[in-house]
């Protein structure tokens, strides 16, 4: 089994991207959220990624509907998702190989367990899926904190999978989607994005960067986020508002 034909297993299974990290990619991420404290012999990343259908966004758009758009959040196609991530796993599994599936979680839920031993990370160990998704080369972070890729712009979720498969590891994303154009700024009727202030994280693969958002006043925007009420911990979903579908427009409008 080598990247191509797990390549074309996930894509068989239905996910819409598929990127592959080596597990050094990940050397230095502190133990809560690094994937050998979950799985210390893994050797890849593989992160599947979803689209959200671009015909979810024209009911916000038209003011016809929010419906459709929150049947696209992950909340709304976690089913989906799962289960076309559980299909690919099983049949990394049936080659012999072991994979632990993982679907974006709530980081606020990290830390709340106790430690199996003192060297130990405390439960729940929970992975960035952006940095697992810029690792394998999928895309990279947008000045206005949404993830892009070359084939969806910020309209997808992604779920990763670690397993003792060595793989040959995709090249960090090198080009560059987002121009710094302030579309999604500028759209923003509550100035939550501040251009004049870039917060950067960096990691073995790479530095994320992106202007600071004010999340508080997206978890109450209603320009069409979906909100995550029972989680302080996630960010509500802002493809469907209108920072998202300025981006969505922008990168559109180039292509
Ligand atoms: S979700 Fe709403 S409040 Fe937050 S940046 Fe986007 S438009 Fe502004
Ligand atoms: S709207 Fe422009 S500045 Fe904002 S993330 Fe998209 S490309 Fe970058």
């Amino acid at each position: 089994m080598n990247a191509e034909t797990i390549k074309k297993i996930a894509k068989d299974c239905g996910a819409d991207l598929v990127g592959i990290a080596s597990i050094d990619r990940f050397k230095e991420v502190p133990g809560p959220e690094n994937p050998s404290a979950i799985k210390p012999d893994t050797k890849s990343v593989i992160v599947l990624g979803f689209r959200i259908l671009r015909g979810a966004l024209q009911g916000i758009e038209n003011g016809t509907s929010w419906g459709t758009y929150s049947g696209c959040d992950p909340t709304g196609f976690s089913n989906y998702m799962q289960e076309v991530t559980y299909n690919f796993c099983r049949q990394v599994e049936n080659d012999g190989y072991e994979t632990v599936p993982l679907v974006r979680c709530s980081y606020d839920l990290r830390n709340q367990g106790v430690p199996v031993s003192p060297d130990r990370p405390a439960p729940d160990v929970i992975i960035d899926m952006e940095y697992a998704a810029f690792a394998a080369g999928l895309g990279e972070m947008g000045d206005g904190k949404f993830f892009l890729t070359p084939q969806f712009g910020p309209r997808q979720v992604f779920s990763a999978v670690l397993t003792d498969l060595e793989l040959e590891p995709d090249p960090v994303f090198s080009g560059s989607l987002c121009d710094h154009c302030g579309a999604c700024a500028a759209a923003c009727p509550a100035c939550a994005l501040d251009e004049k202030c870039l917060v950067e994280s960096t990691y073995p693969a790479g530095t994320l960067k992106h202007w600071k958002l004010r999340v508080e006043s997206c978890r109450v925007c209603t320009t069409g986020t979906w909100p995550r009420p029972y989680s302080l911990g996630l960010e509500p979903n802002r493809t469907g508002a209108a920072c998202g579908r300025a981006c969505v427009k922008h990168l559109e409008a180039k292509k």
